[in-house]
Formats: structure tokens, sequence, C-alpha cells
């Protein structure tokens, strides 16, 4: 494979209204100049998903082809696999091993999970009263526009596409403008597979330009959002002019609970996954540690010492676990939230500083900040980055209500060995994923998504079909 520069749009490369740069954000060389779709290129992209979804190629394709279209998609990213991972690497600054190892395996488990479900969509039979039959269909929507982040690109574009495409929808993905280069690949590989053209259209460009022209456009019927809370907000506004269906995954503030009975090798193993995985660009980051008071110092000593080695180093040596943060201004704000510990009285125990990796490049330490409050910015606020808040409580009740006392409600982890407290914290925590004695697990067949701020509607999972289908309900006179 080589790299795509242009829109796709239709089945064809076309160029856009102007173009944008993408860094390299461990080099700060330039990748690629891309192509921006402006609002006349959204309005094709628009068009052509439209012509494409009415189209009785589309409509009427027996249902198991579509799942082999998935299926052979998923052959697709498999074979270039090690190309569309170095190409991530170099576009986010996430390590090699993290691309490689987990985030290109999962976009290919993922279009096979949802290939699965492309035959297996029925409707339902109603007792209704009187001689009636009433049974349900259910039915793609549309066109579905995608706007996706720029911490898992391909993987969460997947997460709308694969299952958007499985139910018979039509697809605009909008990738971040810092990483648009593996949604290309992915589309090169969708015309590859025998996606019927403008079924998967892919446009580039910056947010409040493409974004906002793709959210407005009358002829998409449904955007599915992923960023941050302040955007989703915009997003849905500007959707209520339609209105046009929405579903929103947002920002988070995770807690990452550890009781006084927990294997505290292994929770301080999960809290270091929790929070610098991914270099903590992580929606369900653990971003919160809160800890019983009865082990507080000897788990936060031994975190300090296993933080404060953990290699922040070049994305594609494969040793490196902590590549580059995204973007300059990722980093100046990952700065500005360590500097706002300093200033409302956390303490730092380990890292705190910009990493420095040959002198160039957005890199920062693993940081660990120790007596936060929840008043403090840093456990108020979504940080996106390496740097974890560790709280202190006492017992069940406390550790409930300091878990929730935030806005978020994507995730949270428990350490416990204790089952009962394990499952009556599950119960009470206000997060759309709870987990047990571990952190930062997915699987394409569990539901993923939040509550209060974090968002409305699900990814992954069977739930997520519900998001790229409508019900029809038909009803017969027997008499
Ligand atoms: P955004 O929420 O702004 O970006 C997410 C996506 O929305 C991108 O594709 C972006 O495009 C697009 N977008 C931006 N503005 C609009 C708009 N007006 N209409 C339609 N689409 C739009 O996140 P940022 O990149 O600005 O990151 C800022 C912060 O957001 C991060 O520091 C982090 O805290 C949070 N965030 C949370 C994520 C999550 O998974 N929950 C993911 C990413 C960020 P473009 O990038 O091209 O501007």
């Amino acid at each position: 494979m080589e790299l795509r520069t242009k829109l796709l749009i239709g089945g064809e490369w076309v160029a856009g209204s102007s173009r944008f740069q993408t860094l390299n954000p461990a080099t700060e060389e330039t990748i690629a100049e891309v192509e921006e779709a402006g609002a006349g290129e959204v309005d094709l992209a628009v068009r052509s998903a439209r012509e494409a979804f009415e189209s009785p190629k589309w409509r009427h394709m027996d249902p198991h082809r579509r799942a082999a279209l998935l299926w052979t998609l998923a052959d697709l990213v498999e074979r270039n696999a090690e190309f569309i991972a170095a190409t991530e690497t170099r576009d986010n600054g996430k390590p090699l091993f993290e691309s490689s190892k987990v985030d290109i395996p999962f976009v290919v488990a993922n279009l096979r999970y949802f290939a699965g479900w492309a035959d297996k969509l029925t409707g339902d039979v109603i007792p209704v009263s009187g001689g009636f039959l009433n049974y349900t269909l259910r039915e793609p929507i549309g066109v579905i526009g995608a706007i996706v982040p720029w911490n898992f690109p391909l993987n969460i574009a997947s997460w709308k596409l694969a299952p958007a495409l499985a139910c018979g929808n039509a697809v605009i993905l909008k990738p971040a403008e810092q990483t648009p280069l593996t949604a290309l690949l992915l589309g090169e590989l969708a015309l590859e597979a025998g996606f019927p053209p403008g079924i998967l259209n892919v446009i580039p460009g910056r947010g409040p330009i493409t974004g906002q022209a793709l959210v407005e456009h009358p002829d998409v019927d449904k955007i599915c959002f992923t960023g941050s809370t302040s955007t989703g907000r915009l997003v849905m506004r500007t959707a209520a002019e339609g209105p046009k269906k929405v579903s929103l995954e947002l920002g988070g503030k995770s807690p990452n609970v550890v009781f006084a009975d927990a294997d505290l090798d292994a929770a301080v193993r999960g809290a270091l996954t929790g929070i610098f995985y991914g270099k903590g660009e992580v929606c369900a980051a653990g971003s919160r540690l809160l800890v019983e008071r009865s082990v507080h110092d000897e788990l936060v000593e031994k975190l300090a010492s296993k933080a404060s080695s953990m290699s922040v180093g070049d994305p594609t040596d494969p040793k490196t676990r902590i590549g580059a943060l995204v973007s300059a201004e990722q980093r100046d704000k990952v700065l500005g939230y360590i500097e706002a510990g300093h200033q409302d009285g956390a303490k730092l125990v380990a890292g705190g500083n910009q990493a420095d990796v040959n002198g160039r490049g957005y890199f920062v330490e693993a940081t660990v900040f120790d007596a936060v409050d929840s008043s403090m910015r840093i456990a108020r606020e979504e940080i996106f980055g390496p740097v974890l808040a560790t709280l202190t409580f006492d017992g069940l009740e406390d550790a409930v209500d300091i878990a929730n006392r935030t806005i978020y409600g994507l995730a949270a982890g428990v350490w416990t060995r204790d089952v009962g407290k394990a499952h009556r914290f599950a119960r009470d925590v206000q997060a759309g994923t709870v987990w047990v004695n571990t952190y930062n697990r997915y699987d394409p067949a569990s539901p993923f998504g939040g509550f209060k701020q974090s968002g409305f509607g699900r990814d992954l999972g069977e739930i997520a079909l519900q998001e790229y289908t409508q019900t029809k309900s038909v009803w017969v006179a027997l008499d």
C-alpha cells in the first residue's frame, strides 16, 4: 500500500477545496499534505452516499453478501496490518507495540464480529389485539456521518462503520485532522473488497469546516460522534436543526478504585495501564486513582517507582510503552494541567516534565500526583495525557461517593478480593463500563459508551446495531 492523500468520494479519489498538513508528533516532521473537504465536497460525498444507499445493488444485496464484503475487508486489513499500524504510529505518535498488537488487530476482529451480524438482523412478531398480524422489520437508517477522534483513529472508525455497513447503511467518515491517514487506507481497502462506490466515503478535514458541514447537511440521517464533550454538545445542537439522529461517545474522568484487600501488585499494574496506555489519550483512562487509606502509602510508593521507570520514547522502538502526544497543542494542554496540579497543592511523586527524546517531538513523562482532592482541576477535568491524580478514601461508601463526584460516567475500575464488594461497587458506580480486577479491556462483543456527560448510545456489541437500524411496524389484516 501507499499513503493516500485525496478524498474518497463515490469510489473516486478527488481533490478537496484546500489542503492541510499531517505531522509525525514524534519528529515534528510533515508526513503528508492531505486534501480537505469543504462544504462542496461534503455535499458531493452526501449525494454519492445517498445514491449508493438507494441503489438496488446495495439495498437489495443479500445480507450474507454484505457479511462477505465486511469479512473481505477484515482480511485485507489483516494482510496490510504492518503498513497500517506503522502509518497509525507515524500519524498519532502511539507506540508501534500498541498499533500493531492492539489497535489494528481490534479493527480486524471488529469487522469480523459485525460481519457476523449482517444476516442476523431479525424483527419480531407482535401479539396484537384483533384479527391482525403485526411484525417488525429492522431497516438501515440511510446516510451515516461518522466523526472520529485522533486517539484511536482507525479503531474508533471501525466501531462506527462496521455496524453501520453490516446494517446496510452508507457511511461518510470524517477522521480527525491530526490523524487522517489510516482512514484513507481503509477507504482504499473497502473499494478493493468490493463495496459499491459511495457506500464508504472518507473525507478528511478540520472539524469546524468538514465536520460542521457534515453535521449541517440536511441529507445526512445520523451523526455518530466520538470526541470531547464540548464538541459533542455543539454537534448535538447543530444536529437539532434537522433534526437528525445523534449518538455521542464523549469524555471521561474515570475512577480506578483500589481497596485494601486487593492484590496490590496487580492493582499497581492496573493503575499504570489504566492511565499510561495510549499515553493517557484515552477516553476511558483511569485518570483518578482512589486508594483505601490503610494501603495508600505502600501503593503510592510502588506506583511512583514503576511510573518513574516507564520508557517514554521513540514510538517505533518496540520497547517503548509511552509514545508522543498527538500534537503540540495536546502537549501544552497536558503541561498546563501539571502546572494546575502544583498550583492546587497536589504532591508530585513521579514525572511532571516534558520528556526529551532526541530533542524533538511532543513527549511528556509518566506523571503521578498524590494528595489530590475532588475539588482540584486535575481531579475534575479531562486531561487526556499521562497524568494520574491519586485520592484517598475510607470504605466502600466513600469510594462510591468520590468515584461518582464527576460530570462524566464512561468507565470505572475496582480492585478487591471481596466478591460482594466488587459487585456492590459495580452496581453503584455511575459508569458505562466497570472493570473488576482489570482495566482497559475491550472486545467487539461488549458494549461501550457513557453515562452522564460521557454521552449516549453504545458502540460495539449487539446493542450497537440499534444505532444503525430503525424499526418498522407492519400491520396485516387477516380477515
Ligand atoms: P474534538 O472533540 O474537537 O474532536 C473530535 C472530532 O470532532 C474530530 O474529528 C474533530 O475534527 C471533530 N470536530 C471538531 N469540531 C467539530 C465541529 N464543529 N463539528 C463537527 N465535528 C467537529 O477533540 P479535539 O481534537 O479538539 O481534542 C480536544 C480534547 O477533547 C482533548 O484534549 C480531549 O480532552 C478530548 N477528546 C476526547 C476524545 C474521546 O475519545 N472522548 C477523543 C479526542 C479528544 P478535527 O480534529 O479535524 O478538528
